[in-house]
């Protein structure tokens, strides 16, 4: 069972939080564009979109990075932890996993922009894959 309640998280310092209320049906998705790669150093970066509302900073503030024209990855100034992302349209926020307390509470539900995954990685599972944009905003 998915979780469902309140999911607290933040950055390596502790500088920034977060609250994110979710109940359980929300998109997982291990992106794997050439951005995020980038952005993170690492291979893939899974992500758990929920809407605007559901997603709240409770301590500090974090500096936004607009890296393309329709999104913007917000990081803290301090440790430089990348927190999470909005879109211009306000159709959903990502914020990233592994700042979660606990990530293990959700687990990834599908794959995006596998049109830029690398050779070398891979994951074992049958989880949906698109080449492109995953569904954010279901
Ligand atoms: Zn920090
Ligand atoms: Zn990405």
């Amino acid at each position: 069972m998915a979780f469902r309640g309140v999911l607290t998280g933040g950055c390596l310092c502790g500088a920034i939080r977060y609250e994110i209320r979710v109940d359980g049906d929300e998109v997982v998705d291990y992106c794997h564009c050439r951005q995020c790669q980038a952005a993170s150093g690492a291979p893939v970066l899974p992500w758990i979109q929920v809407p605007p509302s559901a997603f709240r900073v409770t301590a500090g503030v974090a500096r936004g990075f607009a890296s393309s024209a329709s999104a913007t990855r917000w990081f803290c100034t301090e440790c430089g932890g990348q927190i999470y992302m909005t879109d211009i349209n306000d159709r959903s926020v990502g914020i990233t996993l592994g700042t979660l307390d606990d990530a293990n509470l959700v687990r990834p539900t599908v794959h995006g922009w596998t049109a830029s995954r690398l050779a070398w990685f891979d994951t074992a599972d049958d989880l949906p894959r698109y080449p492109e944009y995953p569904p954010y905003d279901l």
